[in-house]
């Protein structure tokens, strides 16, 4: 019997790090911007290419961008981001259950949209908010049960549970400020639609009422801020049926992420989610933590997916001097840990789409990819930008190819046929 070599497989999403040229940056984009030896090292001594997270020119939300690197196909299996957030923030979906993403936010009276961060609230007032919420499907007497959790500042997720709904309900968040919140629509003719845009209905009305009298909206009203006084909820939808990693690849996989969301996505595809200390899913984030939680997995796991949010937060605040920055304090951190993993592991670093600094969100341009470890064909470029690599030994490579490429480098794909 041949003996073959098995390796694990770590891929760290930086979100949103491909760019285009930036005028206040001398016509580079981050990538190019900033100093970054350990990106370039790997890059160096491991193969580069650029690729399209889902199709050429089609910019994608983190949901459907995250759906298609894990392999699956958005187009196909996507349901909307609220149940994805759902399962992230830990709550346990039925397949009827039907999610919402949920912003806490300020309305005037007549429920014109002040503030939809409402007043970028804490984590702390917002979990206040919420635990008053928690009970009020029964005070209502609704014959469905509604669970309200916060996630992090100004959001949350609210998922409506019970026999006769639908998901074809109609955002209440208008998405932008200076207009009135649109109370929920049926989106098909439907009892089922028409029942749950009730629901939702009495549900925001009366916590609105609730949320209006709160100490805590009290205390922020005495202090000149503004309250959190109603909750928008968007992206209706039902829990994606995914056939999970272990089933279409045999491996076992983990996800170390902040944010709310790609925990989910990582759930519905029947991987498990670490939590590492200080993970924020912001700027601030404890990246140390995050290392040394992804080396302790990779212990355990076959596959582990690290995802970094302050790359886009930083697009999407239109500073790409910022987003450098934070580039270079990630490479800076990772360099730290390169030994204790290079031996036997496929790293691959990539992005989930590019956010563009000048424009504040998300394009269509393809994102850098590199890939490094045992076996892996070294190509000629040594720099990890979106430039160097597209003349890298990958080409250009579609995001739902992903998962395949890395496990066969990593010897664990079968092969197809005999
Ligand atoms: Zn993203
Ligand atoms: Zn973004």
């Amino acid at each position: 019997m041949t003996y073959i070599y098995v390796m694990r497989v770590l891929l760290i999403i930086l979100d949103g790090v491909a760019d285009r040229p930036s005028l206040k940056i001398g016509l580079m984009t981050p990538l190019q911007l900033a100093r970054k030896p350990t990106f370039d090292l790997l890059a160096a001594g491991g193969v580069t290419g650029i690729m399209d997270p889902v199709s050429p020119g089609v910019p994608v939300g983190s949901d459907t961008g995250h759906l298609a690197l894990l392999g699956y196909d958005p187009y196909v299996y996507y349901t909307g981001r609220g149940p994805l957030e759902a399962l992230g923030a830990g709550i346990e979906l039925g397949p009827m259950d039907v999610a919402f993403r949920c912003n806490f936010a300020t309305v005037s009276d007549d429920w014109v949209v002040i503030d939809r961060r409402a007043g970028r609230i804490s984590d702390e007032e917002a979990e206040l908010l919420a635990s008053t919420l928690a009970d009020l499907s029964k005070e209502l007497s609704l014959d469905a049960e509604l669970v309200f959790k916060h996630t992090v500042e100004h959001r949350g997720v609210l998922v409506i549970r019970g026999a006769g709904l639908s998901e074809k309900i109609s955002d209440v968040d208008p998405h932008r400020e200076g207009v009135k919140v649109q109370m929920p629509r049926p989106l098909d003719s439907s009892d089922n639609a028409r029942r749950t845009s009730e629901v939702l209905r009495n549900f925001l009305v009366k916590s609105r009422e609730i949320l209006e009298k709160h100490p805590v909206n009290i205390e922020r009203k005495k202090r000149g801020l503004k309250v959190a006084n109603v909750l928008l909820p968007r992206g209706a939808g039902r829990l994606p049926s995914l056939p999970s990693i272990k089933e279409r690849y045999g491996v076992k996989g983990a996800v170390i992420a902040g944010g709310a969301i790609y925990k989910g996505v990582c759930r519905a595809a029947g991987m498990d989610v670490i939590n590492a200390p200080g993970a924020t899913g912001t700027i601030n984030t404890n990246l140390d933590s995050k290392f040394s939680t992804m080396i302790e997995a990779l212990c355990n796991y076959d596959f582990v997916l690290l995802h970094i949010k302050g790359t886009d937060s930083a697009s999407h605040d239109k500073n790409p001097e910022l987003k450098a920055r934070f580039i270079e304090k990630i490479d800076s951190a990772l360099g730290k840990y390169l030994e204790k993993f290079l031996d036997d592991v496929i790293i691959c670093i990539t992005g989930d789409h590019t956010t563009c600094s000048t424009v504040g969100e998300h394009r269509g341009d393809p994102v850098p990819i590199l890939i490094h470890g045992k076996g892996v064909r070294i190509d000629d470029v040594n720099k990890f930008d979106e430039i160097s690599c597209s003349k890298g030994g990958l080409g250009r490579i579609r995001g739902l190819d992903l998962l395949n490429i890395l496990f066969d480098l990593a010897n664990i794909t079968k092969m197809y046929g005999e």
